[in-house]
């Protein structure tokens, strides 16, 4: 092989020159400067040649990513291969031809599940054509899976685990075990691209006749991340609804002064909260000890105060905890909900329990503290879907957040992240946060597009950047947001912009479904299928379909309502009407941010 190594030497100087001796001094090191500069330049010559010579293999890594996540593994993978010789392809696995896929020799996936066990929706197309009977065989290809997920929810990694299994049934050699990420993903993502590139860099020929699409330019990485946060400056905390709503929602201004970063409409910041004092102590109480007893943490010794505090998640029980409840109690009923494979029964009963509440329900479990910390997971940061562009907010970014308040079982609850910047955070303090970009939930490039936003409660935060950049881009496409809440007088978040939106006719239309204004509960929904026969003309004359908000319902009926406009105004049978949706969404006009 051409090993080219720097072989820069300082160059030798005449002692008979006519300079003096700091002369001759800064001579010489201008011309070893100069000769370095040289033998770079040759270097690079060589090298170019080096690598024709010395052909790179092709990587092919597809990615399924709903919140950018594995969009960002795959990017880091793609980053890392050069070092392994390796030449790669990112494709997002709606641009991704099947029959071509089954002709790379080295495939690496990386996936995120949707929901309760779903593809996400990038992936939906490509899965349905690899699982079907008529998928082309892969045995020619090495690969392996990093699936990312989270054990909260059911079906955790499912999309990784099917991916898995199907490449191996169609005969591909797997050459690292998948490996399955909880919401804390970064560590073990960086063990399996480590470990997938070495041993898939190994493996094939070297060049092979790969038809793979060009990668998509990247976007600069920001150097902030969970390990590494950036410290925001809180600018501006005012609630959004009324007093004597039923509910609190409230919206925050963060500085972005200094920090060099920026963001586009549509991606989300992670806020990095510590947990509640009374949480705390609620739960010092439980094991009755104090918050200064030191434990081991990860190799260091930590107070239990910090830990309770700082690094562990307290009020949602993992699933962990609650399997190990189950075993230690030996309780029936909560046994047999472990154990049944529809967690819907189970989901039911834990609805609104945290930690301490069942731990103080099964008082017999008997954990150590010790114990209780192996079997809990870390307090991860809360997402929260930006609702500002940075066009027209100069260095800010700013969150619309619902905050979580509920009495159960007579104890107070309060979610973590939510009423951590309600009731703790001031004006002036320094909150810790980091973007997670989504590529996929954007303004479309296309400035003429048509836009329709369904953005009921929080779900109007991304809506309100997609609307500002509009603005800021002078773009003349037409806009349609469809945004509920409980009630009018109460509840309706940033009334005043929206309606300044619609009359200077920056919103073409507004469709307004305030659910408790009346005996019976309107929804977004409702209001699409009242305008059906204008909403499925905007759809035809290219118009792009957002939904944000609530996961559990809301997006399922407004998924449901669309499907029923294009079945019934397209006259179209079922069938024909989940094609023309697959079609939405595999041209990204059909996108969700939905949590
Ligand atoms: P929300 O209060 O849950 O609901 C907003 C509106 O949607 C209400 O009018 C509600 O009506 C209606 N709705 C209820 N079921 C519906 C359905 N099946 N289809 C259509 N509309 C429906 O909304 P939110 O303020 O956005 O809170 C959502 C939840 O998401 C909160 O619990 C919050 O913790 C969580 N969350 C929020 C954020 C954030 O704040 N950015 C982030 C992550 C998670 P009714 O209530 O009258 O039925």
């Amino acid at each position: 092989m051409n090993d080219v190594k720097n072989t820069t030497k300082v160059p030798h100087l005449p002692t008979d020159i006519p300079f003096n001796g700091e002369q001759k001094q800064w001579l010489g090191g201008f011309l070893a400067g100069l000769h370095t500069r040289l033998l770079v330049k040759e270097e690079g010559v060589n090298n170019q040649q080096t690598a024709t010579a010395v052909a790179l293999k092709p990587l092919t890594i597809i990615y399924g990513s709903q919140t950018g996540n594995a969009q960002a593994v795959a990017d880091d993978a793609q980053e890392m291969a050069k070092e392994h010789g390796l030449t790669v392809n990112v494709i997002d696995m709606d641009d991704a031809n099947l029959q071509d896929l089954a002709k790379c020799e080295r495939l690496l996936v990386v996936t995120s599940t949707y929901g309760e066990g779903e593809m996400p929706d990038n992936a939906q197309a490509l899965w349905d054509d690899i699982s079907s009977d008529g998928a082309p065989s892969f045995e020619n290809s090495y690969y392996s899976v990093l699936a990312l997920g989270d054990t909260n929810y059911d079906g955790f990694c499912t999309a990784g685990i099917l991916w898995d299994e199907r490449l191996q049934a169609l005969g591909a050699q797997r050459i690292a075990d998948r490996v399955d990420c909880d919401v804390d993903f970064e560590e073990p993502a960086n063990q399996w691209i480590n470990e997938a590139l070495a041993t898939i860099a190994q493996k094939g020929s070297s060049a092979s006749g790969e038809q793979v699409s060009a990668s998509q330019k990247k976007p600069v990485k920001s150097k902030f991340n969970r390990q590494n946060p950036l410290s925001a400056e809180l600018i501006t905390k005012k609630p959004l609804t009324q007093p004597n709503s039923s509910k609190e929602t409230f919206h925050y201004e963060f500085s972005l002064e200094e920090s060099g970063e920026t963001y586009e409409a549509g991606d989300a910041l992670n806020v990095v909260s510590t947990n509640r004092e009374t949480l705390v102590n609620d739960l010092l109480a439980l094991f009755n000890t104090s918050g200064e007893i030191v434990e081991p943490y990860k190799g260091e010794s930590l107070t239990l105060k910090d830990i309770f505090t700082n690094i562990l998640e307290i009020r949602t029980p993992s699933k962990d905890l609650i399997a190990e409840l189950a075993l230690r109690s030996g309780d029936e009923k909560l046994t047999s909900l472990v154990n049944d494979t529809n967690k819907e029964a189970l989901n039911d009963f834990l609805w609104g329990k945290d930690t301490t509440d069942l731990l103080r329900l099964y008082p017999q479990a008997q954990f150590s503290v010790a114990e209780f910390i192996a079997l809990s997971k870390p307090l991860a940061a809360r997402a929260y879907s930006i609702s500002s562009s940075i066009k027209h907010h100069k260095q800010q970014v700013h969150l619309t957040v619902a905050n979580v308040r509920y009495k159960q079982n007579d104890r107070e609850h309060h979610g973590v992240c939510s009423t951590f910047l309600a009731d703790k955070a001031v004006v002036g303090d320094k909150i810790n946060c980091f973007f997670s970009p989504n590529k996929s939930f954007s303004v479309p490039d296309n400035s003429n597009a048509p836009m329709i936003m369904v953005g009921p409660g929080t779900g109007i935060a991304p809506f309100r950047a997609f609307l500002e950049e509009r603005v800021a881009t002078k773009a003349e496409g037409d806009n349609w947001l469809f945004f509920g809440d409980r009630n009018s007088e109460t509840d309706f978040l940033y009334q005043e912009e929206i309606e300044t939106m619609q009359s200077t006719g920056l919103l073409t239309r507004l469709d307004l479904a305030f659910s408790r204004d009346q005996s019976e509960k309107i929804y977004v929904q409702d209001r699409m299928l009242e305008n059906a026969k204008e909403l499925f003309a905007w759809l035809e004359r290219g118009a792009y379909f957002f939904i944000c908000g609530d996961a559990y319902r809301m997006a399922k009926d407004v998924d449901k309502a669309l499907h029923k406009i294009i079945e019934q105004q397209g006259g179209l049978s079922s069938q024909a009407s989940q094609e023309y949706v697959n079609q939405l969404k595999k041209q990204k006009r059909y996108v969700r941010d939905v949590y």
